[in-house]
């Protein structure tokens, strides 16, 4: 009997198996885009099943690849002019443990590490760890969470930078990074947001849906509601612009000969530049960025790893390094 390559799943928050169509993906694909009925969370269902997902990340896949600009030294100027998101919602000098969860070539990784934060990656892909640790010189694995190599409470801040919407069980990952994170950790979601203008505009061509790549499209009702489901409480909420995303979500329309007329206007970078302006102030901008905190710091008990020592000298390296040519073991879930 031949392996099945796609897989149906239930809603990944709340298990229901009551789902209707959201997004039409056409006759010829074999996935689907639902929205579960009793919670309202989108998700890609039917999907690839976990043992195929690799394939969907061949080593060009363009958050694997370092650019030119990357391979040069940072300078002070660079350093001044990092204003991405991700670098300026954590505090600039850490001297402390944090887990970037998708790390990908690891450029935000060196930059955290720059910062004086102490940073451990990890990926699901191969070649990333590599890029990560030949590169960088920096700790990486390949994997995702949950990982139960690490100790509890050891990280004071655990990053997803657009990696949640990538993984087949979100929760669950949430729930063990509510395991890993210390009593006064945070933890930095970014997703996109199926809410936003270009998924009103696109939808199924949206640049932020990503399909098969992405399992799970969020809003901040569903992303706020399953951060809370795993423990943390909500501090912050943000709208993330990406003035870019209309023009490459109508030449991705384009591309699969689908005709956008009008919405094409929208995509000229002179009107999309105000117009992600104004969606940002009505909350469609195309990415979220979420951060929360342990919702129970004050009876968080002191939990000790098994097998792993917690202590200061602790090095990453010394962990074994997980299966290094495959995904690892994934909480497939039945249809
Ligand atoms: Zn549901």
């Amino acid at each position: 009997m031949r392996t099945p390559i796609t897989e149906v799943v239930p809603c990944p928050y709340c298990g229901s198996k009551e789902a209707r169509g959201f997004w039409e993906l056409g006759p010829d694909s074999p996935f689907g885009v639902l929205q579960c009925q009793e919670c309202k969370l989108v998700y890609t269902s039917p999907r690839p099943a976990v043992h195929t997902l690799g394939q969907y990340y061949p080593n060009d896949y363009a958050p694997y690849r370092v650019k030119p600009s990357q391979q040069r030294k940072r300078t002070w100027v660079d350093r001044i002019a990092g204003r991405a998101m991700e670098r300026r919602c954590l505090p600039p000098f850490g001297n402390r443990r944090l887990l970037d969860v998708g790390c990908g070539n690891g450029k935000f990784l060196s930059i955290a590490a720059e910062q004086g934060w102490h940073v451990v990656g990890l990926d699901l892909s191969a070649e990333a760890v590599r890029i990560v640790r030949d590169k960088h010189h920096l700790p990486a694995y390949q994997g995702t969470l949950p990982f139960p190599q690490f100790p509890s409470r050891y990280f004071s801040a655990i990053t997803f930078w657009a990696s949640l919407e990538h993984l087949p069980d979100p929760l669950e990952a949430l729930v063990e990074a509510q395991r890993l994170l210390t009593a006064d950790g945070k933890i930095y979601i970014i997703v996109p947001n199926r809410r936003s203008l270009g998924a009103k505009l696109f939808r199924e061509n949206w640049f932020g849906a990503d399909i098969p790549r992405h399992l799970t499209h969020f809003d901040s009702h569903s992303l706020q509601a399953m951060m809370e489901k795993a423990g943390f409480q909500v501090e912050k909420m943000q709208g993330v612009r990406h003035a870019d995303w209309l023009k490459k979500s109508d030449s991705l329309a384009r591309s699969q000969g689908r005709k956008m007329g009008v919405k094409s206007l929208f995509a000229n970078s002179l009107v999309a530049r105000p117009l992600t302006l104004v969606a940002n102030w009505c909350g469609w901008a195309e990415c979220l960025l979420a951060v929360g905190s342990q919702a129970t710091s004050q009876t968080l008990p002191t939990i000790e790893p098994q097998g792993v020592p917690c202590v200061e000298t602790f090095d990453p390296l010394s962990l074994p390094l997980p299966l290094p040519s495959a995904l690892p073991a994934s909480p497939a879930k039945a249809a």
